[in-house]
């Protein structure tokens, strides 16, 4: 008998021919994440992939915390693996359920069969059957519920037999890696966050660009997007943040420029810096948090207008969705609790007090003129300090 996790995908069924350029990538994504767990085996069968360790105390609870955070991973359960053999199928079965209605209180429960390999001698409904009725002569307080029980046991019979009461679900999406590499521009807030994990979902690597207007915005400001940057890397892998100081920039803005047009130049500049470091990596696109109307610099006009001050595409994820529905996804992926700590940002030290909602792309264009955009992005990229999490 032995313990292991079962872990299940999704989506990568559908991927035909390249099939097996998921599964591998996604193999070698769990392999990375739970290395520090101790010795692992992860091996694929069926499309399915299996996780044993020889190590005595493995923390199985810990890497199955783990795994529900891995792109690509649909569903995980813990699973006790033994031979197709009916007799100890019963033992076994006995031994979970006696230990399952004494951690909880379960009064109900069905069984629920698949049988792959068909030269096992019961049919489904037969193991069904007789495997619940075993239970029941043993456990005379439990009840069978068919249509709402308080806990399934799960009998797969496969060349080995496979027994669980849990399939807890993961984050789905694809194997980071498997995508290209996207540059986030992440900020200390609530949205942002949630772009680049909506962005990551999908088998994208991410690298975070953050812009630091120190002494306006302080340390803590930045442990802040650290911080941030840290619960991102546990979904995707590997992060590389790059700290750009921006205090110059604004002030040559804010010094320059008609005031009611510093947000949306200032904007522009976080693009093209932005777009900088993602050419330099390779990144085939720029991130953001922005939703449309959410401020008066994202409004379709102030869109336009950044957005024209680049040519790679600037994936937008959280277009259409409304505050409430980000907060939701920052909740539930850990990221809200940090974004709303109270410190300064970036956008809010030179804040127009009334930002054009409208503004022209003619007028922008005009108005950086004055500004020497070469010199102020070359030495902002030079003091860029890079940080890999
Ligand atoms: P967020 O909650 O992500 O900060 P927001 O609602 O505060 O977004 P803005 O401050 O207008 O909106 O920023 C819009 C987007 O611009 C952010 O989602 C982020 O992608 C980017 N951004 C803003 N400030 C910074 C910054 N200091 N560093 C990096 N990116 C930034
Ligand atoms: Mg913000």
């Amino acid at each position: 008998m032995d313990k292991i996790i079962l872990v299940r995908y999704e989506e990568i069924f559908l991927k035909g021919l390249n099939k097996h350029i998921f599964e591998n990538k996604l193999i070698k994504n769990i392999r990375q994440k739970l290395a520090g767990l101790g010795n692992t085996k992860v091996t694929k069968s069926q499309s399915r992939i299996y996780i044993e360790s020889p190590d005595a105390d493995f923390d199985i609870k810990e890497a199955i915390f783990i795994l529900t955070k891995i792109f690509g991973i649909a569903s995980v359960s813990p699973v006790i693996r033994i031979k197709s053999d009916y007799e100890m199928i019963k033992k076994t079965s006995l031994s979970m359920v006696g230990e399952l209605i004494e951690r909880k209180s379960h009064k109900t429960f069905k069984v629920e069969t698949k049988r792959g390999n068909k030269s096992f001698p019961m049919n489904s409904p037969q193991i069904c059957a007789d495997l619940g009725g075993y239970i029941l002569s043993n456990f005379p307080q439990l009840k069978v519920d068919v249509h709402n029980p308080d806990f399934i046991l799960y009998v797969e019979i496969r060349e080995n037999t496979y027994l669980y009461s849990e399939i807890i679900p993961s984050v789905k999406g694809l194997p980071t890696g498997t995508g290209g590499l996207a540059t986030l521009l992440l900020s200390g807030g609530i949205d942002s966050p949630v772009a680049g994990w909506m962005v990551a979902k999908r088998g994208v690597e991410l690298e975070a660009v953050y812009f630091h207007s120190y002494p306006y915005t302080s340390d803590r400001a930045k442990d802040k997007v650290i911080k941030l940057a840290e619960y991102l890397a546990e979904y995707c892998m590997n992060i590389t943040l790059h700290v750009v100081p921006f205090t110059e920039i604004q002030t040559a803005i804010n010094e320059k420029c008609p005031h009611e047009y510093i947000t949306i130049i200032m904007r522009r500049y976080m693009m093209m810096i932005a777009e900088k470091i993602a050419e330099k990596s390779g990144s085939l696109a720029l991130v953001t948090g922005e939703a449309i109307g959410q401020v008066a610099s994202q409004t379709m006009e102030s869109m336009l207008v950044t957005e024209n001050a680049v040519s790679l595409p600037v994936y937008r994820p959280l277009i259409g969705m409304d505050k409430n529905e980000v907060i939701d996804i920052a909740k539930r992926i850990g990221t809200f609790e940090t974004s709303i700590l109270p410190y300064e940002d970036c956008c809010t030290v030179f804040v127009a007090k009334h930002p054009v909602i409208k503004p022209s792309l003619q007028k922008t264009l005009e108005y950086e003129k004055v500004l020497n955009t070469e010199n102020l992005i070359n030495n902002a990229l030079i003091k860029t300090e890079v940080i890999r999490l």
